[in-house]
């Protein structure tokens, strides 16, 4: 099985299973135990797989330091699917985490050809207003790629331990593929390492939420953070079966072996390249002292980001959401009156006559109405489940159903709208 999955062709992943196998991305359901209060995203089984998410349960729980960093390509309107990403970042905004938002400005330059001028404009019109009206909070970071000096000097940086075959054997890049669109791939790597730089207080996890066609970035950009690093910590054992740790340096200048070696609690011997650790107190003491000494003698020692993953709503006509099928999908900044009357003219999972509904019940696992409930209508679990129940026990009729999913669909949109009238007059506040 080859699946290659591309963040810039719009794939509709219709067996998420594939991805855990191919690519090794884990099942959410056996890490949402460990959260108190899991969005509903999480609960309803929408964001299905992770990546080291455990890094992000352990620092909700402990209270330490995390990061929640996502970015947005400014080429169009702001819709349903945007707002998930935005909601997923509020929600670990409001978990204690460092909230970063970048618009991926040298993207749409590099792979759209949209201007500057263009892409601010849809960055903030579109975008970061919604994000703010949804409740983004002003102690996060949003900014532009094009005019953040940090993430340009890093993705220098990073570029360096990039080559041409391996984005090519990610993204599928040919020889006809232009040099800024490689830029930009690791540009995003740089946006999503970038919260672990000292300014922001250096390494600790970050999750970065996204649609599954975006794990390429990710897998990218954890093998970089790990080639960026000094040193790697190697679990070993020796001739007698005893366990030890070995602390290999990668590019470490051999004083900040020394320091290590001096460093660190307990019995250690140093090599010409690397120092062994033979009582470790714990694990998680020899990673912060090697992490410690790694940023003093100028590393980044970067923690390898966490992911989580959603799946992606079907378009209201069924098949696929599209740009350029404006009925497949609801844009945030449309009128809502025109909205509520695209819900009352999709797909639903309906039989034929009203008695085959009766009698055998419709089908809301193949209903884009219902999706509607279900990833943005209606909050209240309950209310969900007897929406659910009702229709496949054939006591729900879609006329009804339609109707109450465009009124609400377009409750939503107009509160929604007079809030981004209001987060006009707060851009000041998040430095834009
Ligand atoms: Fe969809 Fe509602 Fe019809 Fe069920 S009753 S198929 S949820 S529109």
């Amino acid at each position: 099985m080859n699946i290659k999955i591309d963040p810039w062709s719009a794939l509709n992943i219709d067996d998420y299973s594939k991805l855990f196998d191919e690519f090794g991305i884990l099942p959410f359901d056996d890490i949402v135990r460990e959260i108190e209060d899991p969005h509903k995203f999480m609960k309803r089984k929408i964001i299905f797989g992770h990546r080291s998410y455990e890094l992000i349960t352990d620092a909700m729980k402990k209270n330490k330091p995390f990061s929640v960093m996502s970015g947005f390509m400014p080429s169009g309107n702001i819709h349903l699917g945007h707002k998930m990403v935005m909601e997923e970042i509020i929600w670990h905004q409001q978990q204690g985490g460092d909230a970063f938002v970048g618009i991926a400005d040298r993207e749409a330059y590099s792979v759209r050809g949209i201007s500057w001028d263009k892409c601010r404009d849809i960055g903030i019109n579109e975008y970061i207003i919604s994000l703010i009206a949804l409740g983004f909070e002003a102690n996060g970071h949003i900014y532009f790629q094009s005019k953040s000096e940090q993430v340009k000097d890093l993705a220098f940086e990073l570029a360096s331990k990039a080559n041409f075959s391996e984005l090519s054997a990610i993204y599928g890049f040919t020889g006809e593929t232009n040099i800024a669109h490689m830029l930009s791939a690791v540009t995003q790597s740089a946006d999503i390492l970038h919260p672990q730089l000292g300014e922001y207080g250096g390494p600790k996890p970050t999750v970065i939420p996204v649609g599954a066609d975006q794990d390429p970035h990710i897998r990218l950009t954890r093998g970089l953070g790990h080639k960026m690093n000094m040193f790697k910590i190697e679990g070993r054992k020796d001739k007698n079966g005893n366990k030890y740790f070995s602390i290999r340096s990668k590019a470490a200048p051999q004083d900040a072996l020394k320091e290590l070696s001096e460093r660190i609690p307990g019995k250690t011997k140093r090599f010409e390249g690397h120092v062994d650790v033979f009582n470790a107190d714990t694990f998680e003491l020899l990673l912060q002292t090697v992490r410690e000494v790694e940023t003093e003698f100028g590393g980044y020692a970067f923690v390898p980001p966490s992911s989580t993953y959603h799946r992606f709503m079907s378009g209201l006509q069924g098949g696929k959401m599209s740009s350029s099928a404006p009925d497949s999908f609801i844009s945030l900044t449309e009128d809502s009156k025109g909205a509520a009357k695209k819900v009352k003219r999709a797909k639903t999972g309906g039989r034929t006559t009203l008695e085959e509904q009766k009698k055998l019940g419709g089908e809301p696992d193949k209903c884009s109405v219902y999706e509607m409930f279900l990833f943005h209508l209606v909050d209240d679990d309950e209310e969900l489940a007897q929406i659910y129940t009702e229709c496949r026990e054939g006591s729900r009729v879609c006329g009804n159903c339609k109707l109450l999913a465009a009124e609400k669909t377009e409750k939503f949109l107009r509160e929604h709208q007079e809030l981004r009238e209001l987060a006009k007059d707060k851009l000041d506040d998040y430095g834009l």
